[in-house]
């Protein structure tokens, strides 16, 4: 009844048609929008909504006085895939291509796809263009898993980048977006997986940073990578420890030192390679030397923060060196204060771990860290290495003899060895003598060398100060 009165009342019918007719008017709004600032597709936003938010975050930078990256993103084999497995499969990938960017991203970052195989990202409030290695991982993760097609397959994708960065290549969106996208075709054309700024001088440190990238990759594959070693003496000056140190053999025999790629090889993924291959040509030296009937002395390797924070790292230290069969009481593994204070609990559960197995640890560049001396009767270690900043102005300055006699002392209450690095001189040495020090390693006995020479060294066993045993 009331339904036919609803119905049959001129004035609610009326009422009725144009609510109807306001919602549809609504959706079909919506939907337009929908098209003009939406792929539908990807469901991402398209270049003309990426460009009124580049526009909107123009004036939020240019009042906090701030960059940020505009990339354009190309990937570069998509047409294979269409002409493999045909375009709805192709679609099916972009989708995942729009996923992956969205969630390997913050929240405040934009994705966008602009053509067929092409997407835009707004790289929001970075620190500055410095930053942009971390820009670069953050897009490059997105392709580190293989796609998977409707049909079961899984296909392998890689992209070219540009970027540009505001304010510096450009005051509005559309240069910047320009400038990205020809950045991008800079990086099409020199092949695939490349990466270029719109900015020269950038472009030129990122081009140096993206070669020697090529070049570690390289390296790794050919074992390049090898130990050097620098001993660690008692206070006759007889070798009772080495440290082992990477160093880079080009294949033009020059080599090349830590500084110059440690950094970029630990940020490239590159280290825990590396680091096995120190490992597993430090094994095979220890054994060697064991078969020559050489002394059989401890030997050190460093772990980097990064490695030593690692979820698997001690696992997979433990099972090499049981595949080398060596004597794990005849490794250490020398770790920063820093890489143990940033996960406490975790890495003292690691350190016991190696204890357990029988590799010692060192604490590494002690006193340069925010040190807790409280904290370190917790840490599971063997051994103190004094920073070579508090050795250099030893004897002379009262400060540094302070803080290195105190030191050794709480080491030694705590029963830690002590090492101190950097020891250039022989006032320096009879010094750390007279405060008790237990080992010296520095310029003052030898450099780093190569094995051959250190096994001569040993082979010698003498005494690797001047004068001989150290002057009373
Ligand atoms: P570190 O662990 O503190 O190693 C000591 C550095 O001081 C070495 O530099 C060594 O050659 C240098 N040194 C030793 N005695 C003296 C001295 O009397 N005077 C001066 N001026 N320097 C001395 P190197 O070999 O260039 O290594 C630099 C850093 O690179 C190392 O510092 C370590 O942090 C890192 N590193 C080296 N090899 C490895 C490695 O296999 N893995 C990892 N994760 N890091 C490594
Ligand atoms: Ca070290
Ligand atoms: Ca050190």
């Amino acid at each position: 009844m009331l339904y036919y009165r609803v119905l049959h009342n001129p004035d609610i019918k009326g009422v009725l048609i144009t609510m109807r007719d306001t919602t549809r008017q609504k959706e079909a709004e919506e939907k337009a929008f929908f098209y003009e600032y939406f792929d539908p597709l990807t469901k991402l936003p398209n270049k003309e909504s990426f460009l009124v938010r580049t526009k909107a975050y123009i004036s939020i930078a240019k009042n906090r006085g701030k960059e940020f990256g505009v990339m354009a993103l190309g990937l570069d084999n998509f047409k294979t895939i269409n002409d493999m497995y045909g375009t709805h499969e192709g679609d099916e990938v972009l989708k995942q291509v729009g996923q992956r960017l969205t969630s390997s991203l913050r929240g405040d970052d934009v994705v966008a796809r602009y053509r067929s195989d092409k997407f835009l990202v707004l790289f929001a409030d970075i620190k500055s263009s410095d930053n942009i290695q971390e820009l670069i991982e953050k897009a490059k993760n997105a392709f580190n898993q293989p796609f998977r097609l409707k049909l079961g397959q899984e296909v392998s994708l890689s992209a070219s980048m540009g970027i540009a960065f505001f304010p510096n290549d450009g005051n509005d969106a559309g240069t910047l977006l320009q400038k990205a996208e020809s950045a991008l075709y800079t990086a099409k054309t020199a092949g695939k997986k490349n990466y270029r700024l719109f900015d020269a001088k950038l472009n030129k440190a990122l081009l140096n940073r993206q070669k020697l990238e090529k070049e570690l990759e390289a390296a790794i594959k050919e074992e390049r990578f090898e130990p050097y070693f620098q001993p660690k003496v008692d206070y006759t000056g007889h070798i009772i420890g080495a440290e082992a140190l990477v160093r880079w053999r080009l294949s033009s025999g020059r080599i090349r030192q830590p500084s110059a790629f440690i950094e970029i090889a630990e940020s490239s993924g590159y280290m825990d390679a590396i680091s096995d291959l120190m490992l597993k040509k430090t094994c095979s030296y220890i054994a060697s030397w064991s078969w020559q009937g050489l002394a059989d002395i401890p030997v050190s390797l460093n772990l980097s923060p990064k490695q030593f924070s690692n979820n698997n790292v001690i696992e997979n230290l433990i099972e090499l060196i049981k595949m080398y069969e060596i004597d794990p009481r005849r490794l250490e593994f020398e770790i920063t204060e820093s890489s143990i204070m940033s996960h406490e609990k975790d890495s003292i559960e690691k350190l016991f771990k190696f204890k357990e197995f029988g590799v010692s640890v060192a604490i590494d560049d002690f006193g340069t860290g925010y040190s807790s001396f409280s904290k370190l009767k917790d840490y599971p270690v063997d051994t103190l290495k004094i920073d070579r900043s508090f050795v250099s102005p030893l004897p002379n300055d009262k400060k540094a003899s302070v803080i290195a006699s105190a030191i050794i002392d709480l080491a030694h209450t705590l029963s830690f060895n002590v090492v101190a690095e950097g020891v250039e001189t022989m006032e320096q040495m009879k010094f750390l003598d007279t405060i008790f020090c237990d080992q010296f390693q520095g310029y003052l006995f030898s450099k780093p060398v190569p094995e051959y020479q250190f096994c001569s060294m040993l082979a010698k066993g003498l005494p690797l100060l001047k004068s001989g045993i150290l002057p009373e």
